[in-house]
C-alpha cells in the first residue's frame, strides 16, 4: 500500500496530513511555525510535523509515494525553497523544502505551490464536477488567487502567478499597500488593511456616527464586522469593502473565465454574508461575460493542507482523472 502527504507551511502554523491513495486521511499533525533563527530551523519544523503525521498514521515516512506543499512565498522554484518570506523574522532568508521532504519520504515526487495555488488544486479536486476552470481567492491578512484555466494550474515561471491582491482597484491610490505601491486591492480589503481603511472613511465624513475604537491599538477588522447592522460607520465600511472586492473579483473573472470562484481566508470564512454574499450580488451586475458560481470553500481552514494533499494525489493538478494508486 502507498500513501500520500500534504503539508501547509503558514506564517503561524505548520500542518501535515497523511492519506491513503483514495484520499482518506489517516494521520495529522500541527505545530507552531518556528520563528528561526534560520530558514533551516523552519525546514526542520516542517520535517518534524510531517514525521509526526506519519507517526499518527502508523507508517514509515518512506512509504509516502508523493507529497504536496502549500506554502507562504515567495519561492525559488528551481531550488524548491522559500526566499525571504515577508511574515517571518528577517533572519530567515531561505527555507529549503522540496529537497529535504524528498529525502524524508525517499521520493522525488514533491510538489511545491504557494498557498492560494494549493487552494485552487484542493477546491478543484473536491468540487462536484471537478471543473477545468476555477479560481480560489483568499481574503485574509493579504489577498491572493490560485487559478486553474483550461485545466492548467497557473503558477507562472517563478511560481508567483495570482498575486491579484496587488492589482490596482482604486486609481486614486488613497491607501498604500504593504508592497509599497498605492491603490492595491489588499491595501483596502485585507484583514490587515481594514482598520486603516475604516479610519480613512471616518475622516472623509466625520458626520458618520460610530462606536468603533478607531484610535485604539487593538482595533481590528473583526471589530468592524462585529458591529454590522448596529454601527453606521461599520456598515459604510462593509459596503465600501464590497465595492472594492467586487472590482477585484470582476477583474479576475474577466481575465480567466472561471466557472466557479471559491473563497477562503479568515475574512471571507468568518463573514460569509457580509463579504462573499455581497461580492456575489455586485459581481453579477458587473461581469459582461458569463457570471461564475461564487461560493465559500467547504474545506474551511483545511483548504491549503487538503489542496497540498490533492496535489500529491493528482500529480500537481487537482484533476481527478489523474488520481494514482
Ligand atoms: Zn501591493
Amino acid at each position: 500500500m502507498v500513501y500520500y502527504a500534504g503539508v501547509d507551511l503558514g506564517a503561524t502554523n505548520v500542518r501535515a496530513i497523511v492519506a491513503e491513495a483514495d484520499g482518506t486521511t489517516i494521520g495529522t499533525s500541527r505545530r507552531s511555525t518556528p520563528r528561526g533563527p534560520t530558514g533551516i530551523d523552519v525546514t526542520e519544523g516542517v520535517l518534524r510535523t510531517l514525521r509526526e503525521a506519519c507517526g499518527d498514521a502508523g507508517i514509515d515516512p518512506a512509504r509516502i509515494a508523493a507529497a504536496g506543499i502549500g506554502s507562504i512565498g515567495p519561492f525559488d522554484l528551481a531550488e524548491g525553497a522559500v526566499i525571504d518570506p515577508a511574515n517571518l523574522p528577517a533572519s530567515i532568508d531561505r527555507i529549503p523544502l522540496t529537497g529535504p521532504i524528498a529525502k524524508l519520504i525517499d521520493s522525488e515526487d514533491v510538489y511545491l505551490h504557494n498557498d492560494t495555488i494549493a487552494g485552487v488544486i484542493g477546491e478543484r479536486f473536491h468540487a462536484d464536477r471537478n471543473p477545468d476552470d476555477m479560481v480560489y481567492i483568499t481574503i485574509s491578512s493579504g489577498i491572493g488567487a490560485g487559478v486553474c484555466c483550461d485545466g492548467e494550474i497557473m503558477s507562472g515561471w517563478d511560481g508567483n502567478a495570482g498575486e491579484v491582491g496587488h492589482c490596482v482597484v482604486d486609481p486614486r491610490g488613497r491607501l498604500t499597500c504593504g508592497c509599497g505601491r498605492d491603490g492595491h486591492w489588499e491595501a483596502y480589503c485585507s484583514g490587515n488593511a481594514i482598520p486603516d481603511y475604516t479610519r480613512l472613511l471616518a475622516e472623509d465624513d466625520p458626520t458618520i456616527s460610530t462606536s468603533l475604537p478607531l484610535e485604539g491599538s487593538e482595533f481590528t477588522a473583526k471589530d468592524v464586522f462585529d458591529l454590522a447592522g448596529e454601527d453606521e460607520l461599520a456598515d459604510h465600511v462593509i459596503d465600501q469593502l464590497a465595492h472594492w472586492n467586487a472590482i477585484g473579483v470582476t477583474n479576475v473573472v474577466h481575465s480567466f473565465a472561471p466557472i466557479v470562484v471559491s473563497f477562503g481566508g479568515a475574512v471571507a470564512l468568518h463573514n460569509e454574508a457580509l463579504v462573499v454574499d455581497r461580492i456575489r450580488e455586485r459581481v453579477s451586475e458587473m461581469v459582461m461575460t458569463n457570471v461564475p458560481e461564487i461560493r465559500v470553500t467547504d474545506l474551511g481552514d483545511d483548504v491549503v493542507v487538503e489542496g497540498a494533499l490533492a496535489s500529491a494525489l493528482t500529480e500537481g493538478t487537482g484533476d481527478r482523472r489523474r488520481l494514482r494508486g
